[in-house]
């Protein structure tokens, strides 16, 4: 059976699909692939549950929507992920979001590729923007990491995905007689994967602040200093159900794995956000914010871009292929689903391809 993009879409009796890795990315390629029929099987070192662990990425994002890329893959990424993040508004998964976006200049901006994706895009007159610099509103969204990455999980056990902890030492260890493909969406652990280990990924650690402020109820982005310290970004962004939980952040740093949170960088950024939304604070000063905890996590990054293509493989003197969908740095959420969907298409052109292979043999 395929569907009018030509994929197939017909549950397979025996053959399974395996998602390495259960962060945004391999949750929601497992949840597309369940949705198809498909009998997948996740394994991840981090589940979940582990919400305040540094080894993986997605229980730290902010998550909102607001591109950093204007890539035209991850532009379609993200276009398409909007459209489905905002399917989640109505459930409270998601909460729409004005945000004011600032910038050096419109390179920074990402020469407003997304005007006519966002709602309400407009540009910002000079005297509106600080730093001299430019800058736009436009109506975004939130989800709330930890909560969306529970109810994905949720989504892929109703369905029958079978999910387990693991620590995986190569991509090759997962495959079973009835494996057909594997997807490797292990974020930074394509560094080590002996069976990868692409010298590509890196990490960009970013530091935030979380601070209880049921008032903030809006975005800003503001990286007009970013020409001066590239490392730089400061960013306030309200969490959906969370009892008033604002995100405050943050830093940049590419390459550094330092896990340790510096008291001086986090002060400093509360002093920023609190420039750009005096409601983070009961008195206008940073000793009237209050302040939840300060934290750390890297961004799944890798130089010259994310990795989605097909590879394919003898294992075992049995023909594989690889799906690697990993390396979508700090866009994780907001290209997820476009991302998964298009991991999700490889995968099926991979059992389509082996099962025309089969018939003919
Ligand atoms: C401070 C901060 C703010 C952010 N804000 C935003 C935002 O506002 N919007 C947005 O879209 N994104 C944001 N991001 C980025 C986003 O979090 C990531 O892009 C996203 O989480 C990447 O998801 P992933 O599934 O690729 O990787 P991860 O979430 O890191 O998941 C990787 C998975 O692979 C598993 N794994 C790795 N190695 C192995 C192994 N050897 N064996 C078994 N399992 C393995 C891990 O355990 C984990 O389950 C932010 C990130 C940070 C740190």
């Amino acid at each position: 059976m395929t569907t009018p993009a030509g994929t197939t879409t017909g549950p397979l009796a025996q053959d399974e699909i395996v998602v390495v890795g259960a962060g945004v990315i391999g949750l929601t390629t497992a949840l597309i692939l369940a949705r198809r029929g498909y009998r997948v099987h996740v394994v991840a070192k981090n589940l979940p549950e582990d919400e305040l662990d540094q080894d993986w990425s997605s229980p730290w994002a902010g998550a909102n929507w607001c591109p950093f890329s204007a890539e035209e893959r991850v532009c379609r990424w993200e276009t398409e992920s909007l459209a489905r993040l905002r399917e989640l508004i109505p459930m409270g998964l998601a909460m729409p979001l004005p945000v004011l976006r600032y910038a050096a200049t419109d390179s920074g901006l990402h020469n407003h590729w997304y005007k006519d994706v966002a709602k309400n895009y407009r540009r910002l007159r000079p005297d509106e923007c600080p730093n001299g610099g430019v800058g736009v509103s436009f109506e975004s969204l939130s989800v709330n990491a930890p909560v969306y990455l529970k109810w994905i999980e949720a989504q892929c056990r109703a369905l029958g995905v079978t999910i387990v902890r693991g620590d995986v030492a190569a991509l090759s260890d997962v495959v079973k007689p009835m494996t057909r493909v594997v997807v490797n969406a292990t974020g930074l652990g394509s560094l080590t994967l002996t069976d990868v280990l692409d010298t590509a990924v890196e990490p960009i650690r970013g530091q935030i602040v979380l601070v209880r402020a049921p008032k903030v109820k809006r975005c800003v982005m503001d990286s007009s200093r970013s020409d001066v310290d590239p490392t730089r970004s400061t960013y306030i962004i309200p969490r959906p159900n969370s009892g008033g939980v604002t995100i405050c952040g943050g830093c940049y740093e590419v390459g550094s794995w330092e896990r340790k949170a510096d008291s001086k960088l986090s002060r400093k950024i509360l002093e920023e956000c609190l420039v750009h939304v005096p409601e983070l604070s009961s008195d206008g000063t940073v000793e009237g914010m209050d302040v939840i905890r300060e934290c750390v996590g890297f961004r799944p990054s890798r130089a010259g871009g994310p990795r989605l293509e097909r590879e394919d493989r003898a294992v075992r003197g049995r023909r594989v292929a690889i799906v690697h969908a990993y390396g979508i740095g700090p866009a994780g959420f907001q290209a997820s689903w476009g991302m998964a969907k298009e991991a999700a298409d490889l995968v099926s052109d991979a059992v389509l391809e082996s099962a025309a292979l089969k018939a003919r043999l």
